[in-house]
Formats: C-alpha cells, sequence, structure tokens
C-alpha cells in the first residue's frame, strides 16, 4: 500500500490511497487546534494513513464528513475518534442496510446526517457540505471551501474515465448530469476541482469532461435503443474517439455501457429488483453456498433483475471488506454467469492479485485478454505482472 501526500495550501493536504486499480483521495483540512478529515479511506491503508496525516499535522481529527456511503471513503471513519457528518441517505448504507455488507463498521457510521446544506468553521474558514440529489448514489455530499475556491467532488467525479453510478443504492445518470451543470454554473470561481478518484481538474478542463460525458451518453443511449450490442458499441469509431479523450478511459468503457444500459432497463422495468438483495442476506449470515444457489436458481427469474454490474459490486464490497476467500467465490460466480464477458475475467483476476497469487490472476487476466484483445489497461497489468 503506498500513500502520495499532496500539499495543496497549507489548509488543504490531498492524500491518494493506493487501492488496487482505483486509488481513492482522501482530504485533510488543517486547523490551528484540530483538523478535518473528507473521507477516510479503507482499513487495510489506515494505518499508512493516519502516519502520513501526522506528517502535516499532529491535531486530532475533530470532524470527518463523507462524500457518500462507499467503503472505500468511509471504511476507516471507525479509526479516528471523530464526529462523522454524512448525507441522510448514507448512514444506513454505511451501517450496512440495504444490500451494502456490513464488516467492520459499528463506530463512524455517521454521527449528524443532512440533508441541507451545512456551514462548518474551521478556525475563520468556512467549509459549505452541500448534500446532492441522486448522481453517483442517493447519498452524495460536495464541499466547498470558499476562501481558497476548492471544490471536493468526492465520486461524482472520476476525473481520468467514464462515471461509476451505483445504480442500486439510488444513483442515476440523468441526475449527475443535472449536478455537474448545476455545479458549472453554481461555481463559476471555483479554480481547484479534487475528484473522488484521479487527478484535480479546474473548471474548464472539467467542463469538458462534462460535454464528453453527455456526448458518450447520448451515443450509447441511441445505440442500444437501435438494438446495437454492447460489443458493437465498444467497437465504433464513434465511442472510441470519445474513450481516447479520457487518459483512463478503456478500464471503465465496458462498465459505462453497462451502466447505461441497466438504467434503461430499470426505468423501462420499475417492479424488478436486483437480485443483489436477497443475495447479500445470505452473504450477511455468512451462507456463501446457499447466496451462489439463490443465484443459480433465480437468476433467469422474472421477479429478478441480473447484470454484470451487480456482480461486481458483490465481489468489490467483499473485497473492501477484507472477506477474499467469499469475494472469490463471487468472482468465480461471476466468472460461470457471464463467461463471454472480458470484464468477469479481468475482475476474477484482480481478486487473485489481491491474495498475491500471481499465477491465478495470469490465467484469468489471459483470458480477459483474449476475449477483449485491445484492451491497453490488461496488456499494463500483465505487463506488471511478468512471467
Ligand atoms: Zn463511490
Amino acid at each position: 500500500m503506498s500513500i502520495t501526500k499532496t500539499e495543496i495550501n497549507e489548509f488543504i493536504s490531498k492524500f491518494t490511497v493506493e487501492n488496487a486499480n482505483n486509488d481513492v483521495n482522501v482530504i485533510l483540512l488543517s486547523g490551528k487546534n484540530h483538523n478535518i478529515l473528507i473521507d477516510s479511506g479503507y482499513p487495510p491503508t489506515s494505518e499508512e494513513l493516519h502516519k502520513a496525516l501526522r506528517e502535516i499535522s499532529n491535531n486530532q481529527v475533530k470532524i470527518i464528513i463523507n462524500t457518500h456511503h462507499h467503503s472505500d471513503h468511509t471504511g476507516a471513519n471507525h479509526l479516528f475518534d471523530s464526529t462523522v457528518i454524512c448525507h441522510d441517505h448514507a448512514r444506513d448504507r454505511i451501517r450496512g442496510k440495504f444490500y451494502n455488507l456490513s464488516g467492520y463498521i459499528e463506530k463512524g457510521v455517521g454521527d449528524i446526517t443532512i440533508s441541507k446544506d451545512m456551514t462548518l468553521f474551521l478556525d475563520d474558514k468556512k467549509i459549505d457540505v452541500i448534500p446532492l440529489p441522486p448522481s453517483h448514489t442517493n447519498g452524495d455530499m460536495i464541499i466547498y471551501i470558499e476562501e481558497y475556491r476548492t471544490l471536493i467532488m468526492g465520486d461524482i467525479l472520476f476525473s481520468k474515465s467514464f462515471p461509476f453510478i451505483d445504480i442500486n443504492n439510488g444513483g442515476d445518470i440523468d441526475g449527475l448530469i443535472n449536478t455537474y451543470k448545476w455545479i458549472i454554473k453554481t461555481f463559476s470561481q471555483v479554480e481547484k476541482i479534487i475528484a473522488g478518484h484521479g487527478p484535480d481538474m479546474d473548471l474548464k478542463s472539467f467542463t469538458e469532461y462534462v460535454q464528453l460525458l453527455e456526448e458518450s451518453y447520448g451515443f450509447i443511449r441511441k445505440s442500444l435503443n437501435s438494438g446495437e450490442t454492447k460489443e458493437q458499441i465498444l467497437g465504433s469509431d464513434k465511442f472510441n474517439e470519445l474513450k481516447g479523450k479520457l487518459s483512463d478511459g478503456e478500464r471503465l468503457a465496458p462498465l459505462w455501457i453497462d451502466i447505461i444500459s441497466n438504467y434503461i432497463s430499470r426505468s423501462e422495468n420499475p417492479g424488478k429488483i436486483s437480485i443483489m438483495y436477497p443475495m447479500t442476506e445470505y452473504i450477511e449470515k455468512g451462507d456463501i453456498p446457499a447466496a451462489i444457489s439463490f443465484y443459480r436458481e433465480n437468476s433467469k427469474s422474472e421477479d429478478y433483475s441480473c447484470n454484470e454490474t451487480d456482480m461486481t459490486m458483490i465481489g468489490y464490497n467483499l473485497l473492501f471488506r477484507d472477506r477474499q476467500k467469499d469475494a472469490l467465490k463471487m468472482f468465480k460466480l461471476y466468472v460461470e454467469a457471464y463467461p463471454e464477458s472480458s470484464n468477469s475475467y479481468d475482475s476474477l483476476g484482480e481478486c487473485y492479485m489481491n491474495m498475491n497469487d500471481k499465477k491465478n490472476a495470469r490465467i484469468n487476466y489471459s483470458k480477459a485478454l483474449e476475449l477483449d484483445p485491445e484492451n491497453e489497461y490488461i496488456k499494463g497489468i500483465l505487463e506488471k505482472i511478468g512471467s
């Protein structure tokens, strides 16, 4: 695990915490007598994060503001003795309600929840905490620090790639795009935009990013509606041109298409629930075999919707909670259910990497590359693993 520290100015520092292939940004606001942390990373990195924070300031982290519930942002809350502020809709999800798996989190789940703007002061610096309409999830907040014209976005911004939208947790694509436009209009003075994942942006690059996403969203929607498959879209010149404008567009491109496709079918079939809900109940009880049987027996049922995004989420939820063996079983089920998907093998490969099993990681990444031979991201990983 490595942590990269960036002192943005005397008040704001950014810690980029290594996280498989999706490094997460944690922000420290340093006061004279105490500090505020925006997101906490997750337990495997907490010790190093503590150390890195102390290099900036020894003051206590009195308050943690969580931009949303996902465990790579809230998973180390309980290790700080802090008051946690989150969105009204995020608290239950941090606690593991709905089908977010609970884990080690008993403490630090949210002491104060809000649904309207809130202003905090650290010394004389004004910190605006702004809950958003459904975007990345239905419990997102952004933080604006006026004195430094800095906006901290959490996961409504993946600045190197396509967005991830957690539709099962109330995320909304149209909502996200509207939020982006509202931000551009409202924060015309902003100079620095800090993403949940990826490098900082300024208003100009952010505006261009939003235009690109909107264009890709429109293109994918139109293509899906006219009956094109994911593979056809991935192979199209137009999509490749758009993808090429993002520095890490490759990695989340297939997922972006899946998310849009799920979003459309969800709005057309509002009665169906994700098979993740009942599966997670079994997983919560520790009964992985029951979850797998449930999937095998019900995945074709009219009552449930199943898709690759959900399968990915179940596996990563377990991986983030250090339940690697359980995650492995779920990623194997993902491969069983989607044997033609490069992403299923890629995810299984990542799980093996996480378990330091390079041999099996290589086998699965190679299979992923076989199914998606142009994928530069997978080529890079295979090079890194070596022979
Ligand atoms: Zn997130």
